[in-house]
């Protein structure tokens, strides 16, 4: 079918939240093909999704086998993917249970019941203090989580219980705690809000006030987790443990999966029949999860992303200095990357995507970089080329 057809009938039947640019037709490692078989360099990752690139030989393989055994049978019964999956991400995290869903969304949903339902249980606590410019996704209880009130024009009442002080600022989050308080939910760098890292002090000094005060520490690892920053959860750069965490994103690369860990010091929040899924951690996803795992560990991805990333802040180092009018910063860890520009983002997001060069906008002020974890040094040096191209164009201006 041609781009002109697809694009009418995305119009004609697709509810139009998006604006989804090109017909892509194929995808392999960092690379995308569109209808005309024109070669894109992927730097977006389906949104730090495909981490391991596209149809990662391991994956495609993982969850073809398990298409051909088992794909679905509900929580009713036990498959033997989702435990062993649990186990490797808690040893990669922090000791506890993994409840499975989905999405992102339905990760945090899961994490803020969960916290809810310890602060019914300790005192009566259901709020929430969540920071400005974050994103924990589009379910009611995770969009009023959300720190950007535009997300929920429309969609109102908000759901009660949250509240929202500015990033890296402990005395507006320690003036903002009260008796209902029970957790403070955050991202280790806000992702969609644009690349803003939390600082390792920061995150130390929310570990002590929640042990202080009695409070869980909720972390979003959907966007930063999975070895985006160069560990596998942001947090670890600080050297503290959230109670729960989030995930989803990464963990399948580009099979729907995610989920929370649920601290074993929490065991018992979460009893028979108080939380649920139909899908959540079936046969399928998990094994599409487990072959993620088993290629993050084989394949030396977490080693590339430090050297990949060292070279890619290099370079753009290089260039804010060289166009100081256009670049304000360049932020973020790992292959988490976001240039503060001066001009729309949009604009330079497009000016990229001409030149076959795919990135993300994230927030109002910033371009963000997410290319595939395992990607070469040539192919980012690649890409790096397109994208001093564009800003040298954009300085022009
Ligand atoms: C993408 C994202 C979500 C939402 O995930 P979905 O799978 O789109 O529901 C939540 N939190 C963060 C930090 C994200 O980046």
């Amino acid at each position: 079918m041609s781009a002109a057809l697809t694009k009418q009938d995305f119009a004609d039947y697709i509810v139009p939240t998006y604006k989804p640019a090109i017909l892509m037709k194929r995808g392999m490692g960092c690379r995308l093909w569109d209808d005309a078989g024109q070669e894109y360099l992927d730097f977006a990752a389906g949104i730090s999704v495909c981490n391991l690139g596209h149809c990662h030989p391991g994956v495609t393989a993982a969850i073809a086998r398990q298409a051909a055994t088992l794909v679905h049978t509900s929580n009713v019964f036990m498959n033997e993917n989702a435990p062993e999956l649990a186990k490797q991400i808690v040893r990669h995290s922090f000791d506890g249970k993994v409840f499975f869903s989905n999405s992102g969304a339905e990760a945090n949903e899961g994490m803020i019941k969960a916290a809810r339902r310890w602060g019914w249980a300790h005192g009566g606590r259901h709020d929430i203090i969540c920071l400005h410019d974050s994103f924990h996704g589009r379910t009611l209880a995770a969009l009023a989580a959300t720190g950007r009130a535009k997300y929920r024009e429309g969609f109102g009442p908000d759901m009660a219980g949250f509240t929202h002080v500015p990033a890296n600022d402990l005395a507006a989050l320690e003036a903002a705690i009260t008796e209902k308080t029970v957790a403070i939910m955050c991202e280790s760098i806000l992702g969609e809000g644009g690349v803003l890292p939390l600082t390792d002090e920061y995150l130390r000094a929310l570990r002590k006030l929640c042990d202080d005060r009695n409070l869980l520490l909720l972390a979003d690892e959907v966007q930063a987790g999975m070895g985006r920053t160069g560990k596998w959860w942001g947090w670890q750069h600080s050297g503290i443990t959230p109670d729960i965490m989030s995930f989803a994103k990464g963990i399948g690369n580009g099979f729907p999966l995610g989920g929370f860990v649920l601290g074993r010091h929490l065991d018992g929040t979460l009893p028979y029949l108080s939380h649920g899924t139909t899908y959540g951690g079936n046969a399928l996803a998990t094994a599409a999860g487990l072959a993620v795992m088993s290629a993050m560990e084989n394949e030396g991805v977490i080693d590339n992303v430090h050297r990949v990333s060292a070279r890619i802040f290099e370079r753009l180092n290089g260039l804010r200095e060289r166009f100081p009018n256009l670049i304000t910063e360049v932020r973020g860890r790992g292959l988490m990357i976001g240039i503060e520009i001066t001009k729309t983002p949009a604009d330079l997001v497009a000016a990229a995507r001409a030149k076959h060069l795919l990135i993300l906008a994230a927030g109002d002020k910033a371009l963000r970089l997410l290319p595939p974890l395992n990607i070469s040094l040539a192919d980012a040096d690649k890409a790096i080329d397109v994208l001093e191209g564009v800003l040298t164009e954009a300085a022009k201006n």
